[in-house]
């Protein structure tokens, strides 16, 4: 997904809509791999809260199809019941929108869970898996929008 336009710093691009499950049905839907297999491509999980994951392929909209990013320009933020695509620096017309997936799995995020979910994002540093880093704090834009929006 490209940038037609210009966005600002800090702002609310688009909502990732769809329906809101528990990690118990997410997993019921799409079952995890085997260590040493990939998961399948496209489904479109995103993790609202502890409790809840956004299932994009039931009501989703465009937002599914932001790909991920190690060099992200967006990040989802977590607003109440909806989960947001926020920009965190500014983004040029005909720059491809990307977040960090940064996936959690329940089980350590051992060597061969990684390969489970590869990462080619080809930015530099990337880190060749779209598991989420030890240490990853939302960004200080995003922590401010969620300041600016009394969500925290
Ligand atoms: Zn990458």
């Amino acid at each position: 997904m490209f940038a037609v336009r210009a966005i600002a710093a800090g702002v609310r691009i688009i909502e990732y809509s769809g329906e809101q499950i528990t990690h118990a049905e997410g997993e019921r839907r799409y079952p995890t791999q085997a260590d040493g297999d990939e998961e399948a491509e496209h489904t479109y999980l995103l993790q609202l809260d502890d409790d809840r994951v956004i299932d994009a392929n039931v009501g989703g909209n465009d937002a599914r199809f932001i790909n991920h990013s190690c060099a992200p320009n967006c990040e989802p933020m977590p607003a109440l019941d909806r989960m947001w695509i926020v920009s965190v620096r500014r983004i040029q017309p005909g720059e491809e929108l990307g977040y960090d997936y940064a996936i959690e799995l329940d089980e350590p995020h051992t060597n061969a869970r990684k390969r489970r979910f590869p990462c080619r994002c080809g930015a530099r540093g990337c880190r060749g898996t779209l598991l989420k880093p030890k240490h990853a704090p939302h960004h200080p834009l995003v922590r401010a929008a969620r300041r600016r929006w009394s969500l925290s």
